[in-house]
Formats: C-alpha cells, structure tokens, sequence
C-alpha cells in the first residue's frame, strides 16, 4: 500500500502510486475543484512524498 496526503492534508492510500495518481486527482476534483494543479504536479507531488502504508498505520488508532 502507498499513502500520500494531498496539498490539503487529507490522506489519500491505494494500492501503488499509478492509482495513488488517479485517487489524488479523483478528490481533487471533488474536493477543491478551483485548485490549479494539473496531472503531472500531481505525479511530482506524489514521486516527493508518497510512503510506504505499514500494516498499522499512525492513523488508524
Ligand atoms: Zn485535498
């Protein structure tokens, strides 16, 4: 699993970084559909700080 936060804060977790991608910009639309960021500063932001998800993840508790 890879975990990403978005610009916003919120954590976006999939299975590799190509749906990582896809997710990302899926809640962008909906979330902050005025926001600038296209697919590729998307990608960038992902290839910068996407981490591996361990099996229990900080967030989960
Ligand atoms: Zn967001």
């Amino acid at each position: 699993m890879r975990a990403v936060r978005c610009w916003c804060g919120e954590l976006i977790v999939s299975d590799d970084d190509g749906a990582l991608a896809r997710e990302l910009a899926a809640h962008a639309r909906e979330a902050h559909p005025d926001d600038e960021r296209g697919e590729d500063e998307i990608r960038e932001h992902i290839a910068a700080t996407a981490e591996d998800a361990p099996d229990r993840p900080p967030w989960a508790y």
